[in-house]
């Protein structure tokens, strides 16, 4: 790359004075990071930002995290969806306590559930300065266009594997990580990059060679799976029967229990992750017979403890 210190100097100079100023960028706590990377996998910085706080007020330390029974976890996540990301960071939390001292592990060969390669790199640059570079949707674009590599190109992957770790100034590689994120969520959109406030347009060859429009070109989206939910209401002395789910959508949280009833007190759609939920909430003419799943009674006031999902709450509020 030609002029590489330049291109550094003038990104980190850029992301000095524009990067985002986010709750977590202002901690170098591998626990707190690492709780910010795992909500941000899925869930927008937006939503992100003050359930973050939250979460750590509730769970301050790895070690509180570990002991927590995973319903107060997923009661905390409440909101975020996508809940296996709580599950993963619960189970993580206890095998680092046990496993790690208590500290989120930097040897390359130690494995975490929820923790794939992005969420590594970046709590490692982050919280130790590790030099390892972050490579996600955002990343990528913006180095397709800065090398003006079309996507489909033959070894695309590894070439901005190669090149973003090439790219990586020594000691800052936990500021570039974040200041490349921001220059793809901020300035090098997907459609209609900011080329007139970008720090790079010198480098950049997707603009020199007028391709801005056509790297990487738009991705195709995948419909949602369509899904139906029968469920019943039934309560009995100020208390409402609930069950844990099984296998499938929600599984492991409480939920209204599945079943045919009566008169129809509500139609509600609501989208979980890759899935279009269409839930219809009868009045129970009885209690629900199937043996084998586990169901309780709740008093009404501490419901929102259990049923954490969107779903219910949209569902009750008829
Ligand atoms: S010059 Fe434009 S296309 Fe190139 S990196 Fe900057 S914003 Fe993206």
């Amino acid at each position: 790359m030609k002029d590489l210190p330049a291109l550094r100097t003038s990104l980190l100079r850029w992301y000095r004075k524009e990067g985002r100023d986010l709750p977590w960028r202002r901690t170098r706590d591998p626990y707190a990071v690492w709780v910010s990377e795992m909500m941000l996998q899925q869930t927008t910085v937006a939503a992100v930002t003050p359930r973050w706080g939250e979460f750590l007020k509730r769970f301050p330390t790895v070690q509180a995290l570990a002991k927590a029974r995973q319903d107060a976890v997923l009661a905390a996540w409440s909101g975020l969806g996508y809940y296996r990301r709580a599950r993963a960071l619960h189970e993580a939390s206890r095998l680092i306590v046990a496993d790690h001292a208590g500290l989120f592990p930097k040897a390359p060969g130690a494995r975490l559930p929820g923790v794939g390669d992005y969420t590594r790199a970046a709590v490692l640059s982050i919280a130790y300065g590790i030099p390892m570079a972050v490579v996600d949707t955002n990343v990528t674009r913006v180095l397709q266009r800065l090398m003006a590599w079309k996507s489909g190109s033959p070894g695309l992957a590894r070439k901005i594997k190669d090149l973003s770790q090439e790219l990586l100034p020594e000691g800052r590689s936990g500021d570039w990580n974040q200041a490349l994120m921001d220059l793809g969520a901020m300035v090098c959109l997907p459609s209609g990059p900011g080329c007139g406030v970008c720090p790079w347009p010198r480098w950049c060859l997707a603009k020199a060679r007028g391709l801005t429009s056509r790297i990487p070109g738009l991705p195709e989206r995948s419909k949602p799976k369509a899904v139906g939910l029968d469920c019943v209401l039934c309560e009995r002395n100020g208390r409402v029967l609930i069950e844990k789910r099984g296998p499938g959508l929600l599984a492991g949280h409480w939920g209204l229990p599945e079943g045919g009833g009566g008169e129809v007190l509500t139609r509600v759609r609501h989208r979980i992750t890759t899935h279009a939920v269409t839930l219809v909430l009868r009045k129970a003419e009885a209690l629900p017979r199937r043996l084998g799943r586990t169901l309780r009674w709740v008093k009404k006031k501490d419901l929102a403890r259990f049923l954490v999902s969107s779903l219910w709450r949209k569902a009750l509020r008829f």
